[in-house]
């Protein structure tokens, strides 16, 4: 039986691993001690944290058949409410125009109009960059109040730096005259549910989705090592031969293999490959940017803090980016209905001032900053840990894709290697559509005479937390 290795066990490599089990003889390498990637969950204490918050949604029936095949009875149906704080006020997320309006008084809400007009009479003739296609859809004054400052502490950049293929992904086909009429033509009594409404959890975080895989894999005859980071991919002709992995001890093994699946970053692997790519690739590669997550997740002495599943912090004048609440995601992620436990999001970029601080000075930012925005005392905060998740976003800065065609098209060119996942792709994609990249990777192999291309995954996808019947409630943020 053919050998396939798979490089990383996130939802990409699992979903590749899965379908590939009973007629390969698969390995997944994984560098951490745990399963799940980015999705995974960190249990302390008692406690369960997810890196964010990870709602399952998809379109595509194949991925549903997944989670429901692996977890099937574990999910939780959770009832959403989101709301951005800005200005000491909650406002609606998504966001919705009569409430927006009214809710930052009538001066802005003059200015915002006008601004608005100003746009349509004189947009941007180009829609290259972030400000310039959320400005003309929505004026220069909306975009600044729930664009700009929330968009700006996730990306470390200018919005003006931003690719607009971002947005078009994200907030696709919705203006401020489209989100008012539809939201005074909504239809009254509308049963249908949407993910707007409700969404499905597992009820001990995600992480135990991607566990119950491996475990499956494992009972097919898979193999999952873990603390196993792979550190070379040696090739000849354009063909992967064996990877290089070191273990938890720091020893040195090799591995061979007939087909390769890698999900682990791509930059990464760039850097990894034997020999190594032609000088323009490496430096294409190293144009590539992410930004990182630091969540300090805390627990709060205090049974009930506030009703939201999550809230943005538009608010300048704090670092803080998001807030998770998750016993609103599952009770069972807080063990004592006593407590509360938060997820505080901070974006960052790996080694900058706020990722270098010890963690007890994050700590300290943080309580400092939820009493500041009136969450809670610092006070009540009984307990915390603080987690660092290295490349969270791959950054869609203007002239990225350049780069990323340079590294695509070399990459392109080994015959047994599939390339999957959000980071295998550098792609802003959810669970579904990397597990959906795993899929196809794992049919790549099964029927190598067809071909399932996993770049076009997401690429022309409406934003999938919407159904066409809630047009009215396109999301708009990150
Ligand atoms: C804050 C946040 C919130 C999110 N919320 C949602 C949501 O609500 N719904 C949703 O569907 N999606 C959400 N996502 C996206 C989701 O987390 C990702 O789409 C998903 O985890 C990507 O899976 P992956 O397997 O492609 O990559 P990853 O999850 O990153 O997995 C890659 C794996 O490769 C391993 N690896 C890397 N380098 C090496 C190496 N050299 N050797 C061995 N192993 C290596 C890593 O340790 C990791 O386990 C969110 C993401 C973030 C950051």
């Amino acid at each position: 039986m053919n050998q396939v290795i798979i490089m990383g066990a996130g939802p990409a490599g699992l979903a590749a691993a899965y379908k590939l089990k009973q007629d390969k003889q698969v390995i997944l390498l994984e560098s951490e001690n745990q399963v799940g990637g980015i999705s995974k969950t960190i249990q302390y204490n008692g406690y369960y944290f997810d890196l964010g918050g990870h709602r399952f949604f998809t379109k595509f029936d194949e991925v549903n058949l997944f989670w429901n095949e692996i977890l099937g009875s574990s999910f939780v149906r959770t009832p959403r409410l989101s709301r951005i704080y800005y200005r000491n006020r909650f406002f609606n997320y998504p966001l919705t125009p009569l409430n927006a309006l009214f809710g930052v008084g009538i001066f802005d809400t003059v200015v915002i109009i006008l601004s608005y007009l100003k746009s349509k009479l004189f947009p941007y003739p180009v829609e290259d960059t972030f400000e310039q296609w959320v400005s003309n859809r929505f004026g220069k004054r909306l975009y600044s109040i729930f664009f700009k400052t929330y968009t700006e502490k996730v990306w470390g950049i200018p919005c003006s730096q931003l690719e607009a293929e971002w947005s078009a992904q994200r907030i696709k086909g919705l203006s401020l005259t489209t989100a008012i009429i539809n939201a005074v033509f909504k239809p009254k009594n509308s049963k249908i549910k949407t993910l707007i409404d409700e969404f499905d959890y597992p009820e001990y975080g995600p992480g135990m989705m991607y566990t119950a895989a491996k475990d499956k894999i494992e009972s097919a005859g898979g193999r999952v090592l873990l603390k196993s980071k792979i550190i070379g991919v040696n090739h000849e002709n354009y063909i992967i031969r064996s990877v290089d992995y070191s273990d938890s001890n720091g020893n040195v093994h090799q591995l061979a293999g007939d087909d390769f699946v890698s999900s682990i970053p791509i930059t990464e692997l760039i850097q990894i490959l034997n020999p190594r790519p032609p000088a323009e690739v490496v430096k294409a590669a190293e144009s590539l940017a992410y930004r990182s997550l630091i969540t300090v997740d805390i627990i709060v002495n205090r049974p009930v803090l506030f009703p939201d599943n999550w809230i943005y912090i538009h608010s300048p004048e704090v670092k803080l980016g998001r807030i998770q609440n998750f016993k609103n995601w599952s009770r069972k992620m807080a063990p004592d209905p006593n407590k509360t436990s938060l997820g505080l999001e901070y974006f960052s970029t790996e080694n900058d001032e706020l990722w270098n601080l010890p963690d007890a000075e994050l700590f300290k930012l943080a309580a400092a900053e939820v009493e500041k925005i009136k969450i809670c005392n610092a006070s009540e905060i009984e307990d915390y840990i603080v987690v660092r998740v290295p490349k969270a976003y791959p950054v869609y800065n203007t002239g990225y894709q350049k780069h990323l065609n340079i590294v695509k098209d070399y990459l392109q060119q080994f015959k047994n290697l599939q390339l999957a996942g959000r980071y295998g792709l550098f792609k802003y994609n959810n669970m579904d559509h990397s597990i959906l990249t795993g899929f196809y990777a794992a049919r790549n192999i099964l029927e190598p005479h067809r071909h399932y291309d996993t770049w076009e995954i997401n690429t022309e996808e409406e934003y999938h937390e919407m159904k066409k019947e809630t047009a009215s409630q396109k999301p708009v943020g990150i």
